[in-house]
C-alpha cells in the first residue's frame, strides 16, 4: 500500500546533486554503471549530501569495492557535519549482506517491506522521503532473475512514493543481455562515456510518467486544495495511510504524528467513533455518514464535525476514506439563524396578539353599540309621526350602516394581514351573485343599473365573500361617479374562467396611481377634498379574495371619463 502518496505530491522534484540529471521527482528509480570505486562515489557522494542537505532519510546500502568506512570517509570530505547526520539518524550506512539477506538467502517481498517500514519511520520523524542506494555486485548469476523481478517490483513500488533510488551495477558483472534488462526496469541510466558521465532516459517510463503525472497532479491538486479533510485507512489494521492538510489543519495535528499511526490509538478518533463499529458497519455498506459528531482538537479544542467514510479498493487492498468537514461555525450560524426567528416569531406573536386585542375591541365595543343604535334610530322612525324626526332617524340608520361597513372592512383587513380571514369554498353559481349585488345597489336608486349575465357560471368560492366584493365594486363605481349616471355590470363566460366588468362614467383614476389603489390604505389624488370619504381599504380586500380564488382583479380608466374594473376567476373544472 501505498504510504504517505498523497500527503506530499510525489512528483514534487528533488535536486539529486549530479551534474548530469539535476532534479528528478519523487519516485524516480535510476540505475548506476560504475567501473571503479570512484565511479561509485563520483555519484553517491554528491547524491547522499544532497538529500542529506534537504532533509530527507538516507540509506547508503554499500559492498564491494566500497565498506561503511570508504563510504563514510568520502562522504565527511564532502560534509563538515557528517557524525551529526549519523547520530540523528537521519543516516544509515549498512552493508548490503545486513540489508538484503539478513536471513541468509534474498526474499524480494522481505525486502520490499523493510523499505516501506523505513518510508513510514522516515515520514513519522518528519523527513520528507527516503533516498536510498544499493549496490547489486553481490548477486549470483543464480539469484540473477530473482534480482530481476525485486527490480520491477521495486520499480513498481517507488513509482507513487516519497522514494529516490539509485542502484549500483559494477560493468564488469554485466554482460550485453544484463545491461538492457536492468535499464529497462529503471527510469534513468548513469553511464559513464568517454570519460563524462551521461544520463540515458528510459523512453517508455516517460511517457507513462507524463500521463500519469498528469492525472495524479489533477487529483491530488484535488485533494490537497480542497476544504474538506481527507484521511485513508487501510481497513485490515487501521494504519493511517494518508491525510491531508485541511485534515492535520481541522484536528491541530502534525503529519508524522497521524501518519503511519493506528486509528484505533489515536484520541481524536475514539472520541470521533468506534474504530470496531465503523468496520462492522462498512462490512453490511460501502458508506456511511455522522451528520453531527462532537470532536477535541488536538489543543483541546470543541468543534462539531460531519463525517463520511467510504469504502474504496486501493491497490487490491481494502482502504477507508474518510471525509471530514468542520461545520462549527455553519452550525452555530444556523442556531444564530434560529434564535433571530424564534425572537422574531415571540415578537410577531406579541404584535399579533395586540392587533387580535384590537379587532376584538373594535368587534365588541363598536360594532355592538352601533347595533343597538341601528334599532333605537329604526324604532324612532316607525314610531314618530314627525315628519323632520322620520327623516333624521332615516339618515341616522344610513350613516350608522356606512359605519358598519367600514368597520367590517377594517376587522377584514387585519384578519387577512393575520393570515386568517377565513373563507368558506364551495361550487356556487357566479351568476347568481352578481344578480343579487346589483339587486341590492338598484334599490338605492342613486344610478341607472345595466345587467348583462351570462349564465350559470360555476366557480369554486366562497359566496358571502364573492358578493361583498361585487357590492364593492358597485359602491365605488356610485362613490366615484355622478348619481343618475350609467353603470354597467357584464359577467361573461370565457374558455376557462368567467369575467366580471363594472364600468362607470366617473372621474376615473391617474394612470400613475392605477397600482397603488389596490395595496390598501391609499386613495386617488383626484378625489376632491369635498369628495366621498373612505379608508382605501375595499380594494385591497377585494384583491386578496380574487387572489384566494385564484384569480386576478384589474383596472382600465382614463381621468374624467370613467373606469373599468375587472375581476377574472377560475371555472370550476366540471365547467370549462
Ligand atoms: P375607498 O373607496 O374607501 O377610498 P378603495 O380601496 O375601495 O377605498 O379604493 C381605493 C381608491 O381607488 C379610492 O380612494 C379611489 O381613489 C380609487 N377608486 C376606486 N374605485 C374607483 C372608481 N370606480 N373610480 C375612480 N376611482 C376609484
Amino acid at each position: 500500500m501505498t504510504v504517505g502518496r498523497w500527503s506530499e505530491p510525489w512528483w514534487a522534484e528533488r535536486a539529486t546533486g549530479l551534474d548530469v540529471l539535476r532534479v528528478v521527482p519523487w519516485g524516480t528509480h535510476i540505475c548506476h554503471f560504475y567501473d571503479t570505486e570512484q565511479d561509485l562515489l563520483d555519484i553517491l557522494v554528491p547524491y547522499f549530501h544532497a538529500g542529506l542537505c534537504q532533509h530527507e532519510y538516507c540509506m547508503w546500502i554499500v559492498s564491494d569495492p566500497l565498506d561503511r568506512d570508504k563510504a563514510k570517509a568520502a562522504l565527511a570530505k564532502s560534509l563538515n557535519n557528517l557524525d551529526q547526520y549519523l547520530n540523528s539518524g537521519q543516516l544509515e550506512i549498512i552493508d548490503v549482506p545486513t540489508w538484503y539477506a539478513a536471513k541468509g538467502h534474498f526474499d524480494p517481498q522481505r525486502v520490499l517491506a523493510g523499505w516501506l517500514d523505513k518510508l513510514v519511520l522516515a515520514r513519522q520523524r518528519g523527513f520528507e522521503g527516503l533516498r536510498l542506494s544499493a549496490n547489486a555486485l553481490w548477486l549470483d548469476k543464480h539469484q540473477w532473475q530473482d534480482f530481476l523481478e525485486y527490480e520491477s517490483l521495486i520499480d513498481d513500488f517507488i513509482s507513487s512514493r516519497t522514494i529516490l533510488a539509485i542502484c549500483s551495477y559494477g560493468l564488469q558483472e554485466c554482460n550485453a543481455s544484463m545491461l538492457l534488462e536492468v535499464m529497462a526496469r529503471h527510469n534513468y541510466t548513469l553511464v559513464r562515456r568517454a570519460g563524462a558521465w551521461q544520463v540515458v532516459e528510459n523512453s517508455e517510463y516517460k511517457h507513462a510518467r507524463e500521463a500519469l503525472w498528469q492525472s495524479e497532479q489533477r487529483f491530488a491538486a484535488a485533494f490537497h486544495t480542497t476544504n474538506a479533510g481527507f484521511l485513508l485507512i487501510q481497513a485490515s489494521k487501521g494504519i493511517v495511510l494518508d491525510v491531508n492538510q485541511a485534515w492535520l489543519d481541522m484536528l491541530g495535528y502534525r503529519i508524522h504524528e497521524v501518519l503511519g499511526k493506528r486509528v484505533q490509538d489515536l484520541d481524536f478518533f475514539a472520541e470521533l467513533v468506534n474504530y470496531e463499529a465503523i468496520c462492522t458497519t462498512l462490512r453490511k455498506s460501502i458508506a456511511f455518514e455522522i451528520p453531527e459528531v462532537q470532536v477535541t482538537r488536538k489543543d483541546g479544542q470543541q468543534r462539531v464535525h460531519s463525517v463520511y467514510v467510504h469504502k474504496v479498493n486501493m491497490q487490491s487492498e481494502r482502504c477507508y476514506l474518510v471525509t471530514v468537514l468542520d461545520i462549527t461555525e455553519i452550525l452555530q450560524a444556523r442556531r444564530d439563524l434560529e434564535a433571530a426567528l424564534a425572537r422574531e416569531k415571540q415578537l410577531a406573536d406579541e404584535r399579533d396578539q395586540a392587533r387580535i386585542q384590537l379587532v376584538r375591541l373594535l368587534a365588541h365595543e363598536i360594532r355592538n353599540p352601533l347595533t343597538a343604535l341601528k334599532g333605537f334610530a329604526q324604532v324612532i322612525a316607525v314610531q314618530t309621526a314627525d315628519a323632520q324626526t322620520k327623516e333624521l332617524s332615516n339618515k341616522l340608520t344610513k350613516e350608522v350602516d356606512r359605519l358598519s361597513e367600514m368597520l367590517s372592512r377594517v376587522l377584514d383587513a387585519f384578519r387577512m394581514q393575520a393570515g386568517n380571514l377565513p373563507m368558506e369554498f364551495s361550487r356556487v353559481d357566479l351568476a347568481k351573485i352578481v344578480e343579487s349585488a346589483v339587486e341590492f345597489h338598484r334599490l338605492k336608486a342613486t344610478h341607472l343599473l345595466e345587467l348583462d349575465l351570462e349564465r350559470p357560471l360555476w366557480v369554486e368560492g366562497d359566496g358571502p365573500r364573492l358578493e361583498g366584493l361585487v357590492r364593492n365594486l358597485l359602491s365605488n363605481a356610485e362613490k366615484y361617479s355622478a348619481p343618475g349616471s350609467v353603470i354597467k355590470v357584464r359577467l361573461v363566460g370565457l374558455a376557462e374562467s368567467a369575467l366580471l366588468s363594472v364600468h362607470d362614467q366617473g372621474i376615473g383614476i391617474p394612470a400613475a396611481e392605477i397600482d397603488r389603489i389596490f395595496e390598501g390604505f391609499y386613495r386617488a389624488s383626484n378625489i376632491a377634498p369635498d369628495g366621498p370619504s373612505g379608508e382605501g381599504l375595499g380594494l385591497l380586500l377585494c384583491k386578496h379574495t380574487v387572489e384566494r380564488h385564484g384569480g386576478r382583479i384589474w383596472v382600465e380608466s382614463e381621468v374624467g371619463r370613467g373606469s373599468t374594473f375587472y375581476v377574472e376567476l377560475p371555472l370550476s373544472a366540471g365547467e370549462r
